[in-house]
């Protein structure tokens, strides 16, 4: 048995009237390879190009690369990283100018302000030498701080989790001592999109003694980030998932204004160094921002961000996240009534306030279900055990292709149980 064609034409039909009363609907058509039927679920693990990227791509190659040469770092690659940091602080972190960059992998990023935030606290207080993180982040988190514990002679504290939850203030409380150095969490967690409560969680850690790190991967561009209000100290996140970057596009770090000076990171290259070009015979840590950077800026990774950064400025953090919130609402809705009754659960928070901007649905079949999928042009990802995620990108995804999305993973579960 399958679904019959007016259940699936109820959805359609409240899908419609969902997409004619989205303000931010316009949006997807400013993205390549919406016009065709393909159903994006994943637009949080790589999202979809801008067609204006499309453009711009090729326009620097000819003009500023080929035309300008090595004149264009002067005349506008070496301030990028900050110009475009700052632009990033501004539309999604809410972190005023002078504390966001963009450089290097999550991963190099992550490790970066890690050791630093590890060896200032340690530094000044040699007892301090755990690293508290939950059995649950992403794994180049947990390997991550696995590697700087053997470094630098420190302790992993797991805090566990449910699959289909994340880290809570009581959780933090109890895992934070007068032997914390640092803390690392995810803002939305990567398989079950648990949002934490990041300003009562970095409260937590400081009244501790710790500085905390967050990785905010799954919240840039989806979910509002208040970082200065939320007093964070350090945080990084990706660029290629809800901001569009493209495939490999580079990372950001923010670190708060006061803490900046004090740190040290571990990747003391020529780029970080207080006077760049003065090739003098040992490093000085530049100030600001600078002292965050090591080697040369990948700058054609970073050019999708002058397309979708502006953008995103002009719909505003608040509308995304509406949209968000109605979009990953309507896939739960469709998933209780069609996937429920076949044995799928949900493996993310049921409160719209709790979660992020994608949702996971669990079952044993999850991996064959995906596989099928993607030969349908229906494309969500899967992640162990079971879970199929469904992420809903506000700016480019519609209301009509979540219901043709649900409709084929009904379609496909039907026929496989
Ligand atoms: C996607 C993701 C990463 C990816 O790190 P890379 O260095 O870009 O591969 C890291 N952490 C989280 C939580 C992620 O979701």
């Amino acid at each position: 048995m399958s679904l019959d064609r007016a259940e699936i034409e109820d959805a359609r039909a409240a899908a419609s009237a969902l997409d004619a009363s989205d303000p931010l609907r316009s949006c997807r058509d400013l993205f390549v390879g919406t016009q065709t039927p393909l159903v994006y679920f994943d637009g949080n693990s790589l999202g979809r190009p801008l067609r204006a990227t499309a453009d711009a791509l090729g326009s620097f190659v000819r003009d500023d690369w080929g035309g300008r040469l090595i004149r264009g770092w002067d005349e506008q690659w070496m301030d990028l990283p900050f110009t475009l940091g700052d632009q990033l602080g501004r539309a999604a972190l809410g972190a005023a100018a002078g504390q966001t960059v963009i450089g290097d992998s999550t991963t190099v990023l992550l490790y970066k302000l890690l050791r630093a935030a590890f060896d200032h606290v340690h530094g000044q207080d040699p007892r301090r030498v755990e690293i508290v993180v939950d059995r649950d982040n992403f794994p180049t988190d947990r390997f991550l701080v696995e590697g700087i514990a053997r470094e630098r002679g420190g302790r992993l504290r797991w805090i566990d989790t449910p699959l289909d939850g994340g880290v809570t203030a009581s959780d933090l409380s109890s895992a934070v001592t007068d032997q914390t150095a640092i803390v690392l969490l995810s803002h939305v967690a990567y398989r079950s999109g648990h949002m934490a409560d990041a300003a009562a969680l970095t409260a937590i850690a400081h009244d501790a003694g710790a500085l905390i790190v967050w990785d905010l991967c799954h919240s840039a561009g989806s979910v509002p980030v208040h970082a200065d209000a939320w007093n964070l100290d350090l945080a990084v996140g990706c660029t290629y998932k809800y901001l569009n970057g493209g495939p490999g596009s580079p990372a950001f770090a923010y670190v708060a204004a006061r803490l900046q000076d004090a740190l040290a990171q571990p990747i003391q290259g020529w780029m970080g160094a207080a006077d760049v070009f003065a090739m003098g015979p040992s490093y000085l840590p530049g100030r600001g921002m600078r002292r965050f950077l090591s080697g040369t800026p990948p700058i054609t990774g970073m050019l999708a961000l002058r397309d979708t950064l502006p953008l995103l400025e002009r719909v505003g953090i608040t509308a995304v996240r509406a949209k968000s919130i109605a979009l990953t609402s309507f896939a739960v809705r469709l998933s209780d009534t069609w996937l429920a009754p076949l044995g799928v659960t949900l493996a993310s928070p049921r409160d719209a306030a709790a979660r992020g901007g994608h949702v996971t649905l669990s079952h044993p079949a999850m991996r064959e279900v995906t596989a099928r999928l993607w030969q349908r042009d229906v494309i969500p990802d899967y992640r162990e055990p079971g879970g199929l995620r469904i992420g809903l990108s506000p700016l480019s995804t519609s209301f009509a292709e979540v219901a043709d999305g649900m409709a084929a993973v009904a379609d496909v579960l039907h026929a496989i149980s």
